[in-house]
């Protein structure tokens, strides 16, 4: 069994060794060592080569899926289509007994562990969609839908992805150009236009893609559930400095009929579903939590190379200006720790409009974080720091993927803004 916290100081958040941390029962401690234990045997070996190969092979994709990881992935749990899935660590999906029930610090946990593995394309590549796809589907399909689309991405039989960014918009989602007319016979919908960086695109059966239904503006988009299989769609690889397992994808869409009934939820309500907490609030907190994780993973490697790595006689850590790096980064991390934990204690009890800039805050601080602690443990590794091999390994990695948490899931200039905004109009000011 792998050690359930590591011994090297800030590389573990601190209430796994305070029993008295009120966030976390019994179970969301068993379910850290149960994550533990499969990260560090099943995914931590093999990350580097899956991200070299560019995908997780399908057979570990299979085993992720089976042991109930892409189910627990949406949160709040879509308990109707749970059937005959066990969740990780066998902890309950509902129940009577709330000290056993999976609620969300279960989810916190999760996406935490996972990202210990310390290679951001592995936590997408082998999340077959689950994360994106599961809540957007679980909160506005119908009973249908759920059960076409919903229990098979739950159970990994479907692989889902994203399709919102277009060559020529990003940020301004309600400025999108893709088209979607209803056919002359009212059964489809002709989708024409271009999607780019889709995450999982190389592999996914289905996406939710976004399309203009209506007029100009967010109030004329609409989402839809699209069978990648359908004619009309081209799918190009994309080239990115990093997160090459997470199968990155340009979509060209070329009349493509969408059946009427897989419209998901209400026609131009679309710009809703995209920014409801289901979608982009909990991805920004998803954000958040994986990059705090991923400082913590290149201050443990970066310090256990420090105490190692010999200069001028001595070991590194014995030099008092890189003694000090690791005393700045933990008062980089575990204040938004702290604040993390808040956050997902109140993401259960806080109203969305409340939520949704808080949650954008803690995503913006915690990448940010993250780019500095990136620069500071490459630093400290030296030249090991810029190999893709040895002990700087994920540091490398990382360094390499840090800029994605902060563009995507709405930028930093973008959400700085809105959460100044948003926070402002709630304070009736
Ligand atoms: C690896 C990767 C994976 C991705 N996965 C997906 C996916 O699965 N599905 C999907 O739909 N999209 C995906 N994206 C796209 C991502 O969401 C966008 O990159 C992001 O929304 C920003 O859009 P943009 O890149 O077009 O930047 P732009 O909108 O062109 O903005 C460029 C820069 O200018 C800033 N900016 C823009 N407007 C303003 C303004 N008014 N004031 C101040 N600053 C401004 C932005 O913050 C940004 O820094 C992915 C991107 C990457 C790189």
């Amino acid at each position: 069994m792998a050690e359930i916290t590591s011994s090297i100081p800030f590389a573990d958040p601190s209430w796994h060794q305070d029993k008295t941390n009120p966030y976390y029962k019994d179970s969301h401690r068993a379910l850290q060592k149960f994550i533990r234990n499969y990260v560090d045997t099943q995914i931590a070996p093999n990350v580097a080569q899956w991200e070299q190969q560019g995908f997780v092979p399908e057979e570990n994709f299979k085993k992720h899926a089976s042991l109930g990881f892409l189910a627990a992935a949406v949160f709040p749990l879509p308990i109707d289509q749970l059937a005959g899935i066990k969740l990780p660590a066998g902890i309950n999906a509902s129940g009577t007994d709330v000290e056993t029930e999976w609620d969300e610090f279960h989810d916190s946990i999760l996406i935490d562990e996972m990202a210990r593995c310390g290679y951001l394309g592995t936590v997408w590549g082998i999340n077959g969609g689950a994360t994106v796809g599961g809540a957007p589907l679980s909160v506005y399909g119908n009973q249908l839908q759920k059960q076409k689309y919903l229990a098979p991405l739950l159970r990994g039989t479907q692989r889902h992805c994203l399709m919102i960014t277009e060559p020529d918009i990003g940020s301004d989602v309600g400025g999108m150009t893709t088209t979607a007319d209803k056919s002359k016979d009212g059964k489809h919908y002709v989708l024409n236009g271009q999607k780019k960086w889709v995450t999982q695109g190389q592999w996914a059966t289905h996406a939710l893609c976004a399309a203009r239904t209506g007029g100009p503006g967010p109030k004329g988009v609409s989402v839809f559930i699209v069978d990648l299989s359908t004619k009309g769609i081209a799918r190009t690889k994309m080239e990115n400095s990093g997160v090459k397992s997470s199968g990155s994808t340009f979509v060209d869409l070329d009349e493509v009929l969408v059946p009427v009934e897989n419209l998901l939820g209400v026609e131009n309500k679309g710009f809703e579903i995209i920014m409801s907490t289901s979608a982009f609030t909990h991805e920004r907190l998803w954000v958040g939590i994986t990059a705090l994780r991923l400082c913590r993973v290149a201050l443990e490697d970066s310090y256990k190379h420090a105490l190692k790595r010999e200069t001028f006689g001595k070991p590194l850590f014995e030099n008092q200006v890189i003694r000090q790096k690791f005393s700045k980064m933990a008062g980089l991390i575990e204040p938004t720790q702290f604040f993390m934990e808040s956050l997902v204690h109140r993401s259960v009890r806080t109203s969305p409009l409340e939520f949704s800039p808080l949650a954008a805050l803690l995503k913006v601080q915690a990448a940010h974080n993250l780019e500095k602690i990136s620069r500071e443990t490459q630093q400290v590794f030296g030249g090991l720091g810029y190999s893709r091999t040895g002990a700087g390994a994920r540091v490398e990695q990382i360094s390499r993927d840090v800029r994605v948490l902060v563009v995507s899931g709405g930028s930093e200039e973008i959400l700085q803004d809105m959460i100044t905004k948003s926070l402002k109009k709630l304070a009736k000011l």
